[in-house]
């Protein structure tokens, strides 16, 4: 299957597990996650339409935009280092990887030195999984209060990548978790936080199901990963 097809093929598969939970597809966004792959193969996605790509390294999305039609917006998904948040800020459109209070106080922090306001999710470490990144329960419970204070963030929801499981069904709890800790959140802190970021290619059918408003698909999109990162200078290898 060629790209496009593919992007077609998973339209349809969030259409259908909008329409079984009574939303509407075209409030769900995806996120075509491109990181791995070079220029050509995103402007395959380009011209099939998809113009919303997810990177989750500065350098590799600073190298390669240039590359891509202007009109494709970029949200970043993987883990930001204080260090590069300046260079990060301009390039992307949403950061979907805020995982602890120290980083969105740099955000906020550079987002005022450049005039900029910063849309973010909260990342959520949903299993309490001692290898992952993000705010536990109790950690964002605890932070809400000086988050809401952090006057260049817009926090427009929450962001989980729960446990690898072969089996769909097997995320779906960590899926409507998330979803309950919003619905908490909100209430707690008179907030609103409409958008959930979550589900993956194997299993965004049923975190729309639980409340996904935007997903990120890259292998079901593009094909295995056959590098860490795409450099410039390199063919895509699919
Ligand atoms: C790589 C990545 C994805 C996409 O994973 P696939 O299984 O290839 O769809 C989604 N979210 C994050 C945070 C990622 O790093």
């Amino acid at each position: 299957m060629s790209i496009s097809e593919n992007i077609a093929a998973i339209r349809a598969r969030i259409d259908e597990a909008a329409a079984s939970a009574g939303r509407a597809g075209d409030t769900i966004e995806l996120i075509a996650v491109s990181k791995g792959h070079g220029p050509e193969a995103l402007g395959e996605a380009v011209a099939a339409g998809q113009l919303l790509f997810g990177e989750n390294r500065v350098q590799e999305a600073r190298a390669k935009q240039p590359l891509v039609s202007g009109r494709a917006q970029w949200h970043l998904i993987g883990h930001l280092q204080s260090n590069k948040v300046r260079q990060a800020l301009p390039l992307f459109e949403r950061i979907h990887s805020i995982d602890s209070l120290d980083i969105a106080r740099d955000v906020n922090r550079v987002a005022g030195e450049l005039g900029l306001l910063a849309k973010i999710f909260l990342e959520i470490n949903v299993a309490g999984e001692a290898s992952k990144f993000g705010f536990s329960y109790d950690a964002l419970r605890a932070s809400m209060e000086e988050l809401l204070t952090l006057e260049r963030l817009s926090i427009d929801g929450l962001m989980a990548i729960p446990p690898f499981n072969p089996d769909p069904e097997g995320s779906r709890r960590y899926f409507a978790t998330l979803r309950e800790w919003r619905d908490a959140v909100q209430e707690e802190f008179r907030v609103g936080l409409p958008e959930l970021s979550m589900g993956m290619s194997h299993d965004f059918p049923v975190a729309i199901e639980e409340g996904a408003t935007i997903v990120r698909v890259g292998t079901a999109i593009f094909g295995e990963r056959t590098r860490k990162a795409w450099k410039p200078g390199t063919t895509d290898g699919d």
